[in-house]
């Protein structure tokens, strides 16, 4: 599937939305990122995985992904390259943690997943979970990326990238066309 393809999935399912937004950040945007709608129908999160795969270099022992979402991804793409999965999950300090027993082994070659990406914050985090574990992170994976510059600290392939524009409100060009402004929720 081509990333033409991959947005009008996403926009089908709900998970990106067009219209005039105001931004939890204060600027407006065209459009919206509503990423639990990607988890939702199990063929549109295999078609984002399906396309991610071919762009990793492997081989891998285990794959792992964070609360939430990036756990559902880890799963699906466990279950696509025939591996175990771990879940990271977030500690009261709001680090990660590898929990229940299952986990990293020393040594192992580690596959990092996230759903989407906005500031790479939970993969970090996931990555040092890893490590703490003594697996080695060979690369790192995500649905849709969303960073407008990629993390200086680890590389990241993705199945979609989509980096959204985003306006100051007295420079939107959709203000200037009267259209209603949307808050949404957080
Ligand atoms: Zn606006």
């Amino acid at each position: 599937m081509t990333s033409a393809d991959l947005l009008m999935l996403a926009k089908k399912c709900g998970a990106v939305k067009e219209g005039h937004f105001l931004l939890t950040s204060g600027l407006h945007s065209g459009v919206y990122v509503e990423k639990f709608h990607l988890l939702e129908y199990p063929e549109i999160l295999s078609e984002f995985v399906e396309a991610l795969l071919p762009k990793l270099e492997g081989p891998f022992d285990r794959v792992v992904g964070p609360a939430l979402g990036g756990m559902i991804v880890a799963y699906e793409v466990a279950s696509q390259l025939g591996i175990p999965a771990s879940y990271a999950e977030k500690a009261r300090d709001g680090s990660f943690v590898l929990r229940r027993g299952h986990g990293v082994s020393k040594g192992e070659r580690v596959l990092v997943v996230d759903d989407v990406m906005t500031t790479g914050g939970s993969v970090r985090k996931t990555i040092e979970a890893v490590r703490e574990r003594g697996g080695e992170v060979v690369q790192v994976g995500v649905l849709v990326d969303r960073t407008a510059e990629s993390p200086a600290d680890f590389s990241c392939v993705s199945a979609l990238r989509y980096v959204l524009p985003a306006y100051k409100p007295e420079e939107c060009p959709l203000c200037a066309k009267d259209l209603p402004l949307l808050r949404l929720g957080g």
